[in-house]
């Protein structure tokens, strides 16, 4: 007999199981370095060193979180009613270890860093733990003040060890949607973006990515990840290109809620990273911005002059 099976046919069978949750990659640092390299190569602005500084960033985040998988973190991810696996408590049981991890970061970069660089990590060094961890909250909650702009890469950085080492030891039991689709079911961070799995039995489906905790989580294309609306969708992207990030960035706008949120295509580029790509296809959310499109998705690095007109 002629089968009829389709893509959807099948995953609607029962053995087809989509996890809503992917757990954190253990390289998802070391990747996220090369991915930024490489990116570095293909950028011929300024914001190449930006990049390259990045890639740096990246590579010590991957040992760090190598080292701290050995030592023993205090975390104690639980479910509560209605909370989340991760709150900030994570920051204050381990305000002690963040300050010895600043320290090591900071050896770990010290070379490499410029003179603006340098008097924050100087600043930054000088801080007890109560301080760093408010800072740390601050960061969290995407709500470090403008004085403390000079901080942003390396408050996040720490943030992203700790949240991600962590995300990698929940179990799945406790890990539920948020009625807010485009929030990290462990953390509550709005997404980053999402990336449109390109093979093997998730192909063609989306993982929104969370750019504290590193964790993905899958939603339904058909809706927008802001305000669930599912009519009138569109994609916007630059045609033009062929090559580099761009080419594998695209905008899901809503006309709802006027807003968008980017997501990769990893078909087009295979080691397309959400926060890497993200800061590598801002002319993207320049010419969306000039439309009047609303920007959804936390990405830490982003410094938000870059998005400005010039
Ligand atoms: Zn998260
Ligand atoms: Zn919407």
């Amino acid at each position: 007999m002629k089968t009829t099976a389709t893509a959807d046919t099948i995953r609607s069978k029962e053995f087809f199981h989509i996890p809503f949750w992917l757990r954190p990659e253990t390289d998802i640092f070391s990747k996220r370095a090369q991915r930024l390299t490489q990116l570095a190569t293909e950028e011929s602005s300024d914001w190449q060193h930006y990049l390259q500084l990045l890639a740096s960033v990246c590579n010590a985040q991957h040992t760090l979180l190598n080292h701290y998988n050995n030592e023993q973190l205090n975390i104690t991810p639980k479910k509560i009613a209605n909370d989340l696996p991760l709150s900030t408590a994570l920051i204050i049981d381990n305000r002690v270890l963040i300050v010895a991890m600043f320290k090591e970061l900071h050896s770990l970069l010290a070379s490499q860093l410029s003179q603006t660089a340098k008097r924050a990590w100087n600043e930054l060094l000088q801080l007890d733990s109560e301080k760093c961890s408010q800072l740390c909250v601050q960061a969290f909650n995407q709500q470090l003040s403008l004085a403390h702009q000079d901080y942003l890469v390396w408050v996040n950085a720490i943030l992203q060890i700790i949240y991600t080492h962590a995300a990698k030891n929940l179990t799945t039991d406790i890990i539920t949607p948020l009625p807010d689709i485009g929030f990290c079911p462990c953390c509550g961070t709005d997404a980053v973006g999402a990336v449109i799995i390109s093979n093997g039995e998730l192909e063609g489906l989306r993982y929104l990515c969370c750019a504290t905790c590193s964790s993905r989580w899958h939603t339904v294309r058909a809706r927008c990840s802001l305000c669930d609306n599912s009519r009138d969708l569109g994609v916007h992207n630059i045609d033009q290109a062929s090559k580099g990030a761009l080419s594998g960035a695209e905008a899901e706008c809503c006309p709802q809620c006027h807003s968008y949120r980017k997501r990769y295509r990893l078909a087009k580029q295979q080691y397309a990273d959400p926060v890497a790509d993200d800061l590598a296809s801002l002319s993207l959310d320049l010419l969306l911005s000039e439309e009047g499109w609303q920007r959804a998705g936390a990405n830490p690095y982003l410094l938000m002059s870059k998005l400005s007109k010039p």
